[in-house]
């Protein structure tokens, strides 16, 4: 069976009864549920994005974790029932989607257009950073990456994710080799990537919405970009607008205030 999260990462509300063992022991005063529904429902954080959250009959999935091939639920209180039922937050799951895709689109456009490699990534709860093969960065390289960026997310690029066997994989003009053997999932955006990875993406490119760039330090010698995406791109707007309104509001009320003065 193909992982869910594999045919659709968008559908919410995932139901059904995964192939779960329970085992009631206590876990740092929680329960601990151990099955094999990583394959199946929520999606542990072990391929470079956050865990998933959501529940099981209702109850709070507070982590997810991998743990020598088996996949832990922290949950929020204990589970009595045998068969267990679970949803995916999904506004979460696309939020991860999100800065994910960014990733991939942004890493693209850099190898391909700039000849600069991404050494590493991390998607963050906040914001997300890419690692990147280079010494210095400028504002004008700054500017032509997020044009061609806007030109992409405009572009609608569809995103699709395709097991292909390993022969059929290695024909494919893939950006890395890939680092598992047999089925190999195939995420292609467009012409524009076509990478091995075990992710969530969006459905297409403009769905992307808006990437921000909100930081840039150099690390080990290398560059770190980090960036933010579609709503919490927009959100950030909104907080610096804020934050710009009140400021100027504040300083055109001293202004006045010192014409006051000046007049008395
Ligand atoms: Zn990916």
């Amino acid at each position: 069976m193909l992982k869910r999260w594999n045919e659709d990462a968008f559908r919410a509300n995932l139901s059904g009864r995964p192939d779960l063992r329970i085992n009631r022991d206590r876990y740092e005063g929680r329960t601990r549920l151990l099955g094999k529904i990583r394959t199946k429902l929520l999606l542990s954080g072990e391929r470079g994005q956050p865990a998933d959250r959501g529940t099981l009959n209702g109850v709070s999935v507070l982590d997810v974790q991998l743990q020598e091939g088996d996949v832990w639920h922290l949950l929020d209180s204990p589970l009595l029932e045998n068969e267990v039922q679970g949803e995916v937050d999904d506004v979460i799951r696309t939020d991860h989607a999100a800065q994910h895709t960014a990733q991939h689109v942004i890493s693209a456009i850099l190898q391909d257009e700039f000849q600069i490699k991404t050494v590493s990534f991390r998607t963050g709860t906040e914001e997300s950073t890419l690692d990147l093969d280079l010494g210095d960065w400028d504002e004008t390289l700054q500017s032509r990456l997020e044009e061609r960026l806007r030109t992409v997310i405009q572009a609608n690029l569809l995103i699709t994710a395709t097991e292909y066997t390993e022969e059929e994989a290695l024909q494919l003009p893939l950006r890395k080799t890939p680092q598992v053997t047999g089925k190999i999932r195939v995420v292609q955006i467009g012409e524009l990537d076509y990478s091995a990875c075990g992710g969530t993406h969006l459905a297409s490119t403009s769905e992307l919405e808006l990437i921000l760039f909100t930081g840039l330090e150099k690390v080990r010698g290398n560059i770190r970009l980090a960036y933010v995406a579609k709503d919490r791109a927009f959100r950030l707007l909104t907080t610096e607008r804020r934050v710009l309104t009140e400021t100027a509001r504040a300083v055109s009320a001293k202004k006045i205030r010192s014409i006051l003065l000046w007049k008395t």
